[in-house]
């Protein structure tokens, strides 16, 4: 991939060809009509740049080297930046463009280390620095952050030809009503798009959560990715019809499916703006029990997504996504100031900032080289690692009870396993108090999300001002069942009644301390699991923001004692199947909705 650069070609196919449908997944939402460019950029693959070994006195030209492409990577960002600050489509866009920037700038200074260190030349240099990034964002249990690799990668090819001196490749030429076809497309290509007439992309790589999928959002281009060997399986010229709530193209169409297309189109535009029009609703049930809906996030560019879905503040700030691609512990002064900025974005809305729940997976580069650490997720992890780590601790605590002083900012602790290490967490916190000399300690809370502290509910309970359940780490530890290999399937599911049964337990204990409690883990955005949740007794519910419309439509359709009667019957099935089936049937009376799994995709996609 490296080493190499940058010349693009497009390839067009004119024979005939049979009506063909191909399904991939569905990246970016909308449903677009156009002619495919196939861009063929294998070809610039083939253009290596030359890697070899240097000597001691070679080492100051090869790193004026990589300054000069920095310099030059740098001023074409800021060129692309403000174009994309002129478009108001791309706002977001000229946020990445500027992070692209930092990128380059610590790329740059990895890749001078490496010259000096290794003996290599920039290229040679370039290419294992941009490697190392790549492997140990895959590495990170967190999809939208093992997505950021595109980001890496496409720094990485700006710099490369910016050192081979070539320049990128312009969409200007394309013709209104174009299809772009290509085995990937990186971000900065994508922000290329905006005005060029591109309707739609259809690729064999990326994610939902990458730039590239981000950017055609904001430029309501619809995007299907996953569709293997693409670019010979379209030819260049031919007509599409490209849907990108289903993930399906169709090649060649003929006259009847561009009707059925058309009016699927129409159908789905209305049902997405009932979803969205209810948005500004109040989250009540039928009978007018306040259910409050928060936002979980990991990094500041979501907080824009609280208000724009009427959320009532933070719920999880997951504050370890924040700092994990750092190379040195986050100072007080620096966390300081990234919660501050946040909570004074969410202007007065509470925000519950949960400590760093490292560990396992979530190995930032600061702690990666540690031979100390073992990446196993059941060594030290969450409170046990903050715990043993009390410099990084009390750093993070102070810096949250400092802003809790002018703002309603909240302490949650992760991985709570017992009142032994909650309560040394709680006089950490009161520590931290003592330590600047302020009068308020935050509220703090305890995420219940270990079999362990199901059986120390109460202990752990009277300590806390509230309570947190974790259900995807609760389900796995419960179930035994890894969160990422069998997620979406009956194996890992808080459907299962045990998991209920768990729940129910912790809101009955929660309720003899009278303290709040709240679901936090993802499938809290399920629309049917969220009613049955309230059915159980739960009034807070933090989820992924661009979830919340689905959630808060299916509770405003929901009668709160049909859904206890439904929660108090679920406790007693013996599958998740059987609660799955439940809800089915017993939920009919109750809701006129019928929201399919593809719209809740396309609302996810819109995030
Ligand atoms: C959970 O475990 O449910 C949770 C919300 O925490 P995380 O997903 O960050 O582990
Ligand atoms: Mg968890």
């Amino acid at each position: 991939m490296f080493g190499s650069i940058a010349c693009k070609i497009f390839t067009v196919y004119e024979q005939e060809r049979d009506i063909e449908i191909l399904k991939g997944i569905p990246i970016s939402p909308g449903f677009a009509t156009g002619i495919a460019i196939v861009y063929n950029c294998e070809v610039e693959r083939m253009l290596s740049l030359p890697v070899r070994e240097i000597q001691h006195a070679d080492v100051q030209v090869e790193c004026d080297r990589i300054d000069d492409a920095l310099e030059q990577s740098k001023r074409d960002l800021k060129t692309a930046e403000q174009s994309a600050r002129d478009n108001s489509k791309l706002a977001d866009a000229s946020a990445l463009l500027s992070v692209h920037a930092t990128m380059a700038s610590e790329i740059a200074a990895s890749v001078k280390q490496q010259i000096g260190c290794d003996l290599v030349n920039v290229e040679q240099a370039l290419f294992s620095v941009i490697g190392d990034w790549i492997s140990r964002l895959q590495g990170l249990d967190n999809e939208y952050l093992q997505q950021r690799e595109q980001d890496v990668r496409d720094v990485g090819q700006r710099m490369t030809r910016a050192l081979a001196g070539t320049k990128p490749w312009s969409w200007d030429s394309l013709p209104p009503g174009s299809v772009i076809v290509a085995r990937e497309l990186l971000p900065s290509e994508a922000v290329g798009l905006a005005n060029s007439g591109v309707v739609a992309i259809v690729t064999e790589d990326g994610g939902s959560f990458s730039h590239t999928a981000i950017v055609a959002r904001s430029l309501g281009i619809s995007a299907i990715s996953g569709i293997s060997n693409v670019t010979s399986r379209i030819p260049s010229g031919a007509k599409l019809l490209v849907d990108g709530l289903t993930g399906v193209v169709t090649i060649q169409p003929i006259e009847s499916e561009e009707k059925a297309f058309s009016v699927h189109q129409l159908e789905h535009e209305q049902q997405i703006a009932s979803l969205l029009s209810e948005e500004r609703q109040p989250c009540v049930t039928l009978d007018g029990v306040k259910i409050s809906l928060l936002a979980n996030v990991g990094l500041p560019d979501e907080l824009d997504q609280v208000t724009e879905h009427h959320l009532t503040g933070v719920g999880l700030l997951r504050t370890e996504f924040l700092f994990i691609g750092s190379h040195k512990r986050p100072t007080f002064d620096l966390q300081l100031k990234v919660y501050g900025d946040m909570a004074s974005n969410l202007g007065g809305l509470p925000m519950v900032i949960r400590t760093f729940d490292l560990g396992g997976d979530k190995l930032p580069p600061f702690l990666a080289h540690d031979e100390l650490r073992n990446r196993s997720s059941l060594h030290l992890r969450g409170l046990r690692f903050s715990l043993s780590e009390r410099h990084m601790l009390d750093a993070q605590l102070r810096a949250i009870v400092q802003i809790a002083q002018t703002t309603d900012v909240r302490i949650l602790f992760p991985m709570v396993i017992g009142s032994h290490d909650f309560a040394r967490a709680c006089a950490a916190a009161d520590r931290a108090v003592r330590q600047l000399d302020v009068l308020r300690r935050p509220p703090v809370g305890a995420m219940i999300e270990t079999p362990a502290a199901l059986f120390a509910l109460d202990e752990i309970i009277e300590l806390a001002d509230f309570i947190a359940i974790g259900t995807n780490d609760l389900t796995q530890y419960m179930l035994a069942a890894d969160r990422e290999l069998s997620r979406g399937t009956d194996d890992c599911t808080a459907m299962h009644p045990a998991v209920l049964r768990a729940i129910k337990q912790i809101i009955q204990a929660s309720e003899r301390w009278n303290r709040p409690v709240c679901v936090c883990g993802e499938e809290a955005a399920e629309p049917d699991f969220a009613r049955l949740l309230v059915g159980l007794g739960i009034r807070e519910l933090s989820l992924s923001p661009c979830l919340a419309a689905a959630t808060r439509q299916a509770i405003r359709r929901t009668d709160s004692h049909q859904a206890i009667e439904l929660a108090e019957r679920s406790l007693q099935c013996r599958s998740p199947g059987e609660v799955r089936a439940l809800l089915a049937t017993g939920l009919e009376d109750t809701t006129s909705i019928d929201l399919p799994d593809t719209m809740r995709e396309s609302l996810r996609r819109r995030q």
